[in-house]
């Protein structure tokens, strides 16, 4: 009978100790192996030279080495940025997307195949969700970008397709796995999580004894509004939310992100700025504007310039810390889902070519 192997670039190094420890084999085994995979990045057990042949063969022979396949990369001209297309063991295929900013190399990556959140705005959610992603499928997002681009990455956003808390176990490993000292060792601190608000989750990411940030898709400020825009909306009040953020932000010391996506004519008016100032006024955080990206199957429309203005200059009048993102790599075609979609729809030849 054929057992499944064993998903190595997931198992913590403690795990991986464990394990071989149980082989027999000698503890600082593991650690090599451990740094062929989340250091060194190697796509094969044969290209981990300081074991043995006979080590190598049995690793093969037990573990699997998640390695995700590039299937194509778009490059901004504008601003360097690059949108990826990996393709999964398994034939699913998911983005991720590599930001160029002064302060470093920033990193999107999908939590999920798909959503089942149902965020109206949201192309990754219309086909609801295919399946989880496990944390080595995470990782590898991030261990293909920087050996591609050949830099270091130092910040990683978990705000591509899916939502981090519904995968909750694979997204605390990804945490662990990608800030090991003995990994990449990406700080903490340049780690964001992003969460429609899920309020079980978010209380049980504030006692992992972990030092991410925490971005909270808010996108109203009100519960009635919310709930247009947000299915989950309708399971988890937005007071108990914020709560549970404050809580986080209590417990972490991060600062917390209200991400707002700014739709006309739903959410942009004066007086929901007004309301939003209010609802955050004791929160320690930051407020990202983010002009909605208009997705064929909606009708949704972005806020225009001067609404958009209006909006922050509203938000900063009452001293709350406000940025508006601007789109990245405006000539490559879509975002948040949409560069996938496009792709499943038209045919994996030729969509790619044709996307924009
Ligand atoms: N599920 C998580 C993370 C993924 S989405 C979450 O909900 O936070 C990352 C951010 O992009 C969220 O704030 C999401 O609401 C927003 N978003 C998704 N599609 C968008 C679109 N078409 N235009 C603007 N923002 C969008």
């Amino acid at each position: 009978m054929m057992t499944e192997k064993t998903d190595i670039k997931s198992l913590t190094l403690e795990e991986l100790e464990e394990q071989l420890r149980e082989q027999g084999e000698k503890s600082f085994r593991a650690k090599q192996i451990y740094q062929w995979i989340h250091e060194k990045l190697v796509d094969s057990f044969e290209d981990m030279t300081n074991l043995s042949k006979e080590l190598r063969r049995r690793l093969a022979d037990s573990y699997e080495l998640t390695t995700l396949h590039m299937v194509d990369v778009k490059i901004s001209e504008i601003d360097g940025t690059r949108k990826y297309l990996f393709e999964l063991p398994d034939g699913h295929v998911i983005e991720s997307v590599l930001m160029r900013y002064r302060h470093g190399n920033s990193v999107c990556i999908s939590s999920q195949v798909g959503c089942r959140m149902g965020c109206r705005f949201c192309a990754s959610t219309l086909e609801g969700l295919e399946r989880n992603l496990r944390p080595s499928e995470m990782v590898d997002q991030v261990y293909r970008i920087q050996k591609d681009i050949k830099e270091r990455v130092s910040n990683v956003v978990v705000m591509g397709s899916g939502e981090p808390l519904d995968n909750y176990d694979s997204l605390v490993r990804f945490i662990r796995l990608i800030s090991h000292e003995k990994g990449l060792h990406i700080s903490q601190r340049n780690l964001t999580v992003s969460t429609c608000g899920i309020v079980p989750g978010i209380e049980k990411l504030a006692k992992e004894n972990l030092s991410v940030t925490l971005a909270l898709s808010l996108h109203a400020p009100n519960d009635q509004v919310r709930r247009t825009l947000m299915p989950v909306a309708h399971k988890y009040a937005l007071g108990d939310v914020l709560k549970a953020c404050h809580d986080y932000f209590e417990k972490t010391g991060r600062r917390l992100t209200f991400e707002y996506s700014l739709v006309r004519g739903v959410n942009d008016n004066l007086e929901e700025a007004r309301a939003l100032a209010l609802l955050i006024k004791d929160q320690q955080a930051h407020v990202n504007l983010i002009p909605v990206n208009p997705i064929k199957e909606r009708e949704y429309v972005q806020s225009d310039e001067k609404t958009i203005e209006q909006f922050k200059n509203y938000l900063e009048s009452r001293g709350i810390n406000v940025t508006v993102r601007r789109e990245m790599g405006r000539d490559i075609g879509g975002a948040c889902g949409q560069l996938r979609k496009s792709f499943m729809e038209e045919g994996r030849d030729t969509a790619w070519r044709h996307m924009h």
